[in-house]
């Protein structure tokens, strides 16, 4: 189903903003940016990463989600400025119940099925999803989504 993804995304920050104190920002088009996929499962993507960009990273440190499309694909970005994530369980943390030592060790709580979650419904929409640096530190999630010539 056709989608404006730019839309969802300022309005699911907009919406987030006063539940957290991190600074949150959106950079995207004002112009509709239309993707395929389910609106519900794309509103629960993106509030699973900020609930992750929030829980680890300190509480003053900015997040930052962007929107962007070229040509056929659509690229969303979650960027933290938090804890980053060791290269070594990068390959793992999508899978079930898994959580890198330092979040089992400290004092947040999770069960480590958020991202399994969204790697399950990211699939459901034709979409990937990624783990990377971020710059200048912290974690940044990227999903690709296909972009479609539909209005909705
Ligand atoms: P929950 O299921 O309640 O979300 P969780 O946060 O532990 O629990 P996931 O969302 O699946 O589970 O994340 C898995 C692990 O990946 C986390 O335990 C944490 O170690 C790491 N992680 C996820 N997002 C981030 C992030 N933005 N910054 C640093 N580490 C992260």
């Amino acid at each position: 189903q056709p989608l404006n993804i730019a839309q969802l995304t300022q309005s699911v920050v907009t919406h987030y903003q006063p539940l957290v104190t991190q600074p949150l920002s959106f950079i995207g088009p004002g112009d509709p940016v239309m993707a395929l996929g389910d609106t519900d499962m794309l509103h629960q993507i993106l509030t699973a990463l900020l609930d992750n960009a929030h829980k680890y990273s300190p509480a003053d440190q900015p997040i930052t989600v962007t929107v962007a499309q070229s040509a056929g694909q659509i690229t969303v970005t979650v960027a933290d400025q938090g804890t980053g994530i060791p290269v070594a369980d990068r390959a793992h943390i999508f899978e079930r119940f898994y959580r890198v030592d330092a979040s089992r060790s400290s004092k947040i709580e999770g069960s480590g099925l958020g991202l399994a979650i969204v790697s399950q419904l990211v699939q459901l929409n034709q979409g990937t999803i990624t783990v990377s640096d971020n710059d200048p530190r912290g974690t940044k999630f990227t999903v690709i989504l296909q972009a479609t010539d539909e209005l909705a």
